[in-house]
């Protein structure tokens, strides 16, 4: 396997460049361009081409490689298989949107929560990804960016594209970011001090592990806490996400409340839309009655939050529906009727598979066959 240089202490890249018989301040350049996100070392043009040959047999520039990708017919949104050096896939996904550059990043390869509508976690937990594993996915996506200002690609329908950087970065990708907590921290550190993203453009979205969020509390930066929360009962999140099943709906609010108070940051809910066919094949609300929305703005009066309806975006090999438009706008009136904050989440790059999961699933399959 070729060493990662990304993965390497200064030291470690010095001592790897008068190895090779190079001059100290290679070792400079190569920083800089590994900073920056750069692909592989053809990219690297203040190099003289024959090294950059040299060093593209002999190394990696990052952890990951881009195995395929997907760009929505708008130009909005990107997504990003990625290749680790084990064989792992995961993906990323960026979104350019009005107000800044989002990127969507994975924790792990696969996920162990078990939650019923989700592709990513079908084909179980992998592993961890390590801190530069998450951070690079977040360099892939700025190199997109700025690569498109260069070429004029990608340009949105407005016309003001890619004017800037990776502005806002969401731990919503694969994974549960809540069982990797500490290298999602350490990530978050340096996205913060390497990249200058602010603590409050950075979103962890958690199914609900709830000593992870209390390490968020004892860590105390002052990022948003997402809880994928789905449904208003105990009994019924018990049914799609077994993680409830250990810590229960008041447990996790509790949690959440006490980092919101801590930081005076809105507590951001996820809820995902969903239905069912019957055998008449019509779809049946699940978890979106409007009785559902009555108990969910009980269950959430008085708190500083934000419910994101999430209408399901559906998956093959899962047994739900998603609601139609009037079902979701019905939900949403009964909680703003009853003074919750509400909106329904935009649904970005649908037509490239952009729910959780199913490039990297689809791609397995491929490969299964
Ligand atoms: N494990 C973390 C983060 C990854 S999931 C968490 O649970 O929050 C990111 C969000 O996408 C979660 O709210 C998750 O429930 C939601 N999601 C998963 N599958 C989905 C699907 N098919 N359609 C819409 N949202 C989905």
């Amino acid at each position: 396997m070729k060493p990662v240089l990304f993965n390497f202490t200064d030291a470690e890249l010095s001592e790897f460049v008068t190895a090779r018989g190079l001059p100290k301040f290679r070792a400079t350049q190569i920083r800089e361009w590994l900073g920056r996100g750069a692909p592989d070392f053809a990219s690297m043009k203040n190099l003289p081409e024959t090294l950059r040959r040299d060093l593209d047999d002999a190394a990696q520039t990052l952890p990951c490689k881009i195995v395929r990708r997907l760009d929505s017919g708008d130009g909005e949104t990107t997504k990003f298989l990625l290749e680790m050096q084990d064989g792992e896939q995961i993906e990323c996904v960026l979104m350019r949107t009005t107000y800044g550059n989002s990127v969507c990043v994975s924790s792990q390869a696969g996920c162990a929560m078990g939650c019923r509508f989700c592709a990513s976690t079908l084909l179980g937990l992998k592993r961890n990804l390590t801190a530069n594993e998450i951070f690079a996915q977040v360099l892939v996506a700025q190199w997109e960016l700025r690569r498109n200002r260069a070429d004029k690609t990608n340009v949105r329908p407005n016309g003001d594209a890619n004017n800037g950087d990776v502005s806002h970065i969401v731990i919503m990708g694969t994974g549960e970011p809540l069982q990797n907590t500490e290298n999602v921290i350490d990530f978050i550190e340096r996205a913060n001090k390497d990249l200058g993203i602010g603590w409050r453009r950075i979103t962890v979205s958690t199914c609900g592990i709830v000593p992870g969020i209390r390490r968020l509390i004892e860590w105390g930066r002052p990022i948003n806490l997402a809880i994928s929360l789905h449904a208003p009962t105990d009994e019924l999140r018990g049914q799609i996400m077994p993680i409830n099943n250990k810590y229960k709906l008041g447990e996790v609010l509790a949690a959440a409340d006490d980092f919101t108070n801590l930081h005076n940051r809105q507590l951001m809910i996820e809820y995902i839309l969903l239905g069912r066919k019957n055998s008449d094949g019509e779809t049946e609300l699940y978890n979106a009655t409007e009785e559902h929305a009555e108990k969910l703005a009980t269950l959430l009066h008085g708190k500083n939050c934000m419910v994101n309806l999430i209408p399901w975006n559906a998956v093959d090999e899962r047994d739900f529906a998603s609601p139609s438009g009037n079902a979701v706008h019905r939900f949403q009136d009964t909680l703003i009727r009853r003074g919750i904050h509400t909106r329904i989440r935009r649904e970005r790059g649908t037509d490239i598979g952009s729910a959780c999961g199913q490039l990297r699933l689809n791609n397995a399959k491929k490969n299964e066959k």
